[in-house]
């Protein structure tokens, strides 16, 4: 399918019609200037449109690239929009209907140099291609996954909440799809992988994204925070602003140029923000140039660390954008010696890294590097055309959902064959009180003690049988009681969790780790995963009806294995909140695993 490709940005637009299949691109669109006197360039021919901003500008050319569509005989079989930010109301692409088009208008104050002129490009293409499907694809919505410690600032809570001031991170599509390309590059799930993708180009950003999801990322509220940029300033202690603000007697929209058009490279260079001069600048001795370079990669430097911290570990650190595809030297910098997470540099092959559209991907690793260090062309344009392919593939799709059982699970813990005789007794074998939903499991008569560094808990159910690691399963509640720190973590998955003291009747027993909060998830049989059209540790959302409203659990864990009894198991404190009752049901929503929605259809 071919699909148009729409990028409105503050000053230039860029368009292209795309292949969704292998990203040949027949027409690329660019309007320069849109302010002054507009140039638009189609394909290498170049005019000038009579009239200035967004609007007189995408209503000369689009007519263009339609004429040009008819002279090389090519069909678009939709359209899709870049959109900046789809604030905490859009975690995936959708399709555009009126009330899409006022949301994007609602978060506008967010970003108001952007969204504004990205809803004029819909306008004017709704207008031209009126009888496609348009859908809008956000920079923020790969981000939306983050977790509340991730994005919620240290800000007064009425304030937050009154302006949805958090952190929403941006180049979510990039950083989505050299996520994915280097996972199959590497030959291994997404969904296993703990990925660091740096997206180095004019503006920057990195994030960290564990097993698929993004977890972190640089940038905030806006795209100013984070890393040094072209032209912005990225991360500056706040009370600089005051300062200036103070000594300098400047107003708010001085220091809004300030931070976002005269620093960053540019500011700290003064010979501009284009890395390859100052790159060449610092090699005949400008030092201002020199201390640029330093700057920019030592920020870089820190975050690649903190992020590796964010994850407890890192299994590829991924480079891309303009800088990051083609700067070896800033990819020296920001990778060399990190041999402490594993990742060791070969410097010859980063110096030859030559990416293209055939050659996307470049380890530049050493082959004994356990953290895989790639160099990624990213291709923003055919991620929006792949979105919207799969869209516009499912938007006819009538749903027949069955539904899902849901059980409540009370905190409870899974122990060794060696715990239970330290806590019950040498020889020691646990009974069974009564039998579990999932086969072969059961709830046992023994308990135990959880000592907290604040205050134990008593009488925690044990499950049998016995498994080859302990693993105590709580609930957020639990964890502040106890006084820790529990990951939300698949069961099965304790690597670098707390650990913690058990007490049993004929002893201690301390845990060396194993304490999660377990990820909301659902079992099921390979059949049911086929009539639900989806994979072992799919991201999927559930919807249940359920006391006064309807509620979505979104993040729900899929686990796929024979063994299984379809269920979903959700914990008290989440029953509390849903004021669940006892039996309930829920429909299963399928996403893409991150960003994209599929309705299926699903068969009874
Ligand atoms: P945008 O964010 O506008 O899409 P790009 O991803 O194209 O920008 O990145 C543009 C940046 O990439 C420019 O600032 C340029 O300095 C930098 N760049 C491109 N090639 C090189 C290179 N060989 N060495 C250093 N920097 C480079």
């Amino acid at each position: 399918m071919y699909i148009l490709i729409i990028n409105c940005g503050s000053s230039s637009v860029k368009a292209a019609v795309i292949n969704s299949q292998n990203g040949n691109r027949p027409i690329e669109l660019q309007i320069e200037r849109v302010h002054q006197q507009p140039i638009v360039s189609i394909n290498d021919q170049q005019s000038q449109c009579p009239e200035a901003g967004h609007e007189a500008a995408l209503k000369y050319a689009l007519p263009l690239l339609q004429k040009k569509l008819k002279e090389l005989d090519i069909a678009i079989h939709g359209v899709g929009h870049r959109v900046v930010h789809g604030g905490k109301q859009f975690d995936r692409p959708v399709i555009i209907t009126p009330e899409v088009e006022q949301t994007i208008q609602q978060v506008s104050n967010l970003a108001p140099l952007h969204n504004p002129v990205n809803l004029i490009g819909i306008h004017v293409a709704q207008s031209i291609f009126g009888d496609l499907q348009h859908i809008a694809v956000f920079d923020t919505s790969f981000h939306q996954t983050m977790p509340k410690r991730a994005y919620t600032y240290a800000l007064p809570k009425d304030l937050r909440e009154k302006h949805d001031l958090r952190r929403y991170g941006f180049h979510g599509t990039s950083h989505h799809y050299v996520a994915d390309l280097a996972a199959k590059y590497l030959q291994t799930d997404l969904k296993s992988l703990r990925i660091i993708t740096c997206h180095l180009g004019n503006g920057a950003s990195v994030a960290a994204v564990e097993y698929g999801r993004s977890v972190e990322t640089s940038m905030g509220l806006t795209p100013l925070e984070g890393l040094v940029m072209g032209t912005r300033s990225g991360d500056v202690d706040p009370g600089v602003l005051i300062h200036i603000a103070k000594e300098e007697n400047i107003s708010i929209e001085e220091l809004d140029v300030l931070l976002n058009k005269k620093s960053g490279l540019a500011g700290l260079s003064d010979v501009g923000n284009d890395l390859r001069d100052i790159i060449d600048k610092a090699a005949d001795g400008n030092e201002d140039c020199r201390l640029a370079i330093q700057v920019f990669a030592h920020r870089l430097r820190k975050y690649i660390g903190a992020y590796a911290a964010v994850m407890g570990g890192v299994d590829a650190i991924v480079f891309t954008g303009g800088i990051g595809e083609h700067s070896s030297v800033i990819r020296h910098r920001a990778a060399q010696r990190l041999d402490f997470l594993g990742a060791l540099i070969n410097e010859d092959k980063n110096h030859d890294v030559r990416l293209s559209a055939a050659v996307p991907v470049v380890d530049f690793s050493m082959n004994h590097s356990r953290v895989k260090l790639l160099a990624i062309q990213t291709n923003e344009e055919l991620a929006i055309a792949k979105d919207a392919v799969r869209l516009i593939e499912h938007k006819n799709e009538v749903n027949t959902l069955p539904t899902i059982p849901i059980a409540v699970s009370a905190r409870h813990i899974h122990l060794t064959q060696e715990a239970v005789e330290a806590l019950f007794g040498k020889g020691y074998q646990l009974t069974v009180k009564a039998p579990l939903s999932q086969p072969n499991q059961f709830a046992c008569n023994e308990r135990v003690t959880i000592v907290g560094p604040k205050r134990n808990i008593e009488k925690v159910r044990v499950l049998g049988p016995t498994r080859p690691k302990c693993q105590l399963e709580i609930s957020r509640t639990d964890e502040f009681a106890l006084g820790i720190d529990a990951p939300v973590r698949a069961s099965g998955k304790v690597e670098n969790t707390p650990g913690i003291k058990l007490i049993g009747p004929a002893g201690e027993y301390m845990l060396q780790e194993g304490v999660i909060c377990a990820w909301r998830h659902i079992h099921m049989t390979p059949d049911d995963a086929r009539i639900f059209g989806v994979e072992d540790k799919d991201i999927v959302d559930v919807q249940v009806s359920a006391g006064s409203r309807p509620l979505t659990f979104g993040n729900v864990l899929v686990r796929v294995s024979p063994k299984y009894k379809l269920e979903m198991h959700i914990d008290t404190d989440e029953a509390n909140a849903a004021e669940l009752p006892m039996y309930s049901k829920g429909v299963l929503y399928k996403t893409d695993g991150t960003a994209t929605l599929i309705t299926k259809k699903i068969k009874h």
